[in-house]
């Protein structure tokens, strides 16, 4: 699942290619990636085709194209399988939409096998932003320390659930959430709202770290899905420390790092340092 470093990834990708360039007729070829922006493919066609992409950026996991001359921001979450490709001439598996672009001779292919993905249409910024901060926090890259100690101030759940959590920071999923557990060497379990004055500058410290090296390594590939727009694999997962390496030296004291589920995460696997990131003291023998 493209998590902040892989759309990081697809926007660094796309933008020297899309900056400035002016994209042509439009071609939904799947109208249900639509679903949610209350529009129909029609007039998504009409809204965006003929249009100059003035700025592509990133916000969370959100994809902002922003449109020259007033004609609105394309807003694309790749969610679980979503991509882009482009490459010439193959064409990839799995197409939704054509943003061809005539005067390059190329096209973006936005790619989806799953299909969850979602493409919204906003006729400016402010409305962007104002439905981005209905569904989320700050981007990970971008919270301040003390914001970040507040909103973990106000939730008993485990850090790494509070972590994933889009409304609380956005960015981060299951994979960079163990990365940056382990680097701040704390339990993926404890309390969010206990976590001492040093742990949260650890924590702080941590995100961005982790996040950057990753952008740095161009994402994460374990599957068939993330690929850059060039169709490489990103190569965090050869340096990481924690993730799916379950029974292997842990980095920092060579014990065996454990993989485990953890609550509020029983779907997905979470790997830890049961030395490195001690477990949470219990409540009964927490001062009170
Ligand atoms: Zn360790």
């Amino acid at each position: 699942m493209p998590e902040l470093p892989e759309v990081e990834t697809m926007a660094r990708g796309l933008r020297p290619t899309l900056t400035g360039a002016k994209l042509g007729q439009v071609e939904v070829i799947d109208p249900k990636l639509l679903e949610g922006s209350g529009m129909s493919a029609d007039r998504f066609v009409e809204r965006v085709s003929e249009s100059v992409v003035s700025h592509v950026g990133r916000r969370g996991k959100w994809l902002v194209w922003t449109l020259a001359g007033q004609r609105g921001l394309v807003v694309i979450q790749p969610r679980m399988t979503g991509g882009f490709w482009l490459i010439e001439p193959d064409r990839p598996h799995h197409v939704r939409i054509l943003f061809p672009l005539p005067e390059l001779g190329k096209t973006v292919w936005l790619t989806d096998a799953r299909r969850l993905g979602r493409v919204l249409w906003f006729a400016d910024q402010t409305q962007a932003s104002a439905a981005f901060a209905r569904s989320h926090g700050p981007d990970a890259l971008e919270i301040e320390r003390d914001d970040l100690a507040a909103r973990l101030a106000r939730t008993a759940r485990g850090l790494k659930p509070t972590l994933m959590d889009q409304k609380v920071l956005a960015g981060i999923g299951n994979i960079y959430a163990d990365e940056i557990c382990f680097a701040a060497r704390i339990h993926p379990e404890i309390p969010a709202n206990t976590l001492s004055a040093r742990q949260v500058d650890r924590l702080h410290a941590a995100i961005s770290a982790i996040l950057l090296r990753a952008i740095q390594a161009e994402g994460s590939s374990f599957d068939a899905g993330y690929r850059t727009v060039l169709g490489l694999e990103g190569g965090f997962l050869a340096e990481n420390a924690m993730y799916g390496r379950g029974g292997q030296p842990c980095p920092g004291c060579g014990e065996p790092i454990l993989k485990t589920r953890i609550a509020g995460l029983i779907g997905r696997p979470t790997y830890f340092c049961p030395i490195c990131q001690p477990p949470p003291v219990p409540q009964t023998m927490r001062q009170r």
